[in-house]
């Protein structure tokens, strides 16, 4: 396996030449464009590193998977459904250009900006420091690295210029969407996208989402499998941005990416995998990493499909 990786980033690594690193958020305009890291989970190969797959960087949109199964975990579907729909819209990540007609429940899903936003409104807690500290929690268990913190200032970069987020947020308020204070609301967002991770803990957390909520080497079900289904089937349709089509023929896997050049790959009842290159494509997706996940998929017959 290790010798498989290696050779995948040799050959995937001229691929980082098409891409950009996100600048929007100013913070993360300081990323290395050239690092490259693999890391893949499985019962039978163990875990595998290759490159700078123990570098970290801020999860951003992956962190949706994790806000999903926090409210999932905390409502139950139908109170989730009811407030974010599942159907891909085939707009990136933080459009707000919905018409009247457009902004309905059912017409964001929670892998965009507005369906990620509206589901921090349900996860328990008093306040919403506690229900960010619940979902650090959550992250902290599907990693099972209690180090997992914080990046303070990507945050508070994306605080200071996060006014995209702050439009779609009043939006929400303004559709009866959401009926919260929008300040508080968008600072357990910011703080969730900083959430620091590495390859090691995103190919971790696929793994457990592989096994339906189980870890597959203490037995231990982390989650309700159930939640486990929902979440895999709105990565497969929603999760690599306006490409998941086009990813689901390449690669086929349910996937999640962020515009820190992370993507963490689900392989039903096989693996789990975390990749980090952070030069993105026009649709904010990993270039080196589609590449190399394309590869992954081909060599061990790992589409879904
Ligand atoms: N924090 C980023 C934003 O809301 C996340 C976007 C992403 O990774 O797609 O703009």
């Amino acid at each position: 396996m290790d010798k498989l990786l290696k050779n995948i980033i040799r050959e995937c690594y001229p691929y980082i030449q098409n891409g950009k690193v996100a600048t929007y958020i100013p913070e993360l305009a300081k990323a290395n464009p050239n690092e490259f890291g693999i890391c893949t989970i499985s019962i039978d190969q163990g875990t595998n590193g290759v490159g700078d797959y123990e570098k970290s960087f801020t999860m951003q949109s992956i962190v949706k998977a994790i806000i999903l199964l926090r409210a999932l975990e905390d409502k139950g579907e139908a109170e989730v459904r009811n407030l974010v729909g599942v159907e891909a819209t085939g707009k990136p990540f933080d459009a707000f250009n919905y018409s009247d007609q457009d902004l309905k429940s059912e017409h964001i899903n929670p892998m965009i900006n507005a369906g990620a936003i509206a589901l921090c409104t349900l996860i328990d807690g008093e306040t919403y420091r506690e229900k960010f500290q619940r979902l650090l929690d959550l992250t902290r268990k599907l990693a099972g690295n209690s180090n997992i913190n914080l990046d303070e200032d990507v945050y508070m970069s994306e605080k200071a210029t996060g006014n995209k987020n702050r439009a779609l947020t009043y939006m929400l308020k303004a559709y009866g969407i959401i009926n919260e204070d929008a300040e508080e609301v968008l600072d357990c967002y910011f703080r969730a996208c900083s959430i620091k991770v590495t390859c090691v803990d995103l190919a971790r957390i696929a793994f457990i989402l592989a096994n339906k909520g189980e870890n597959p080497i203490t037995g231990e079900q982390l989650f309700d499998k159930k939640h486990a289904t929902y979440i895999n089937a709105v990565l497969m349709t929603c999760g690599m941005y306006d490409g998941s089509g086009e990813f689901a023929i390449t690669v086929g896997v349910p996937a999640k990416s962020g515009v820190c050049g992370g993507i963490m790959a689900v392989v039903p009842n096989r693996m789990g995998i975390g990749i980090y290159s952070p030069a993105l494509d026009s649709k904010g997706n990993s270039c080196a990493g589609i590449k190399a996940l394309e590869i992954l998929s081909r060599e061990l017959e790992l589409s879904i499909f």
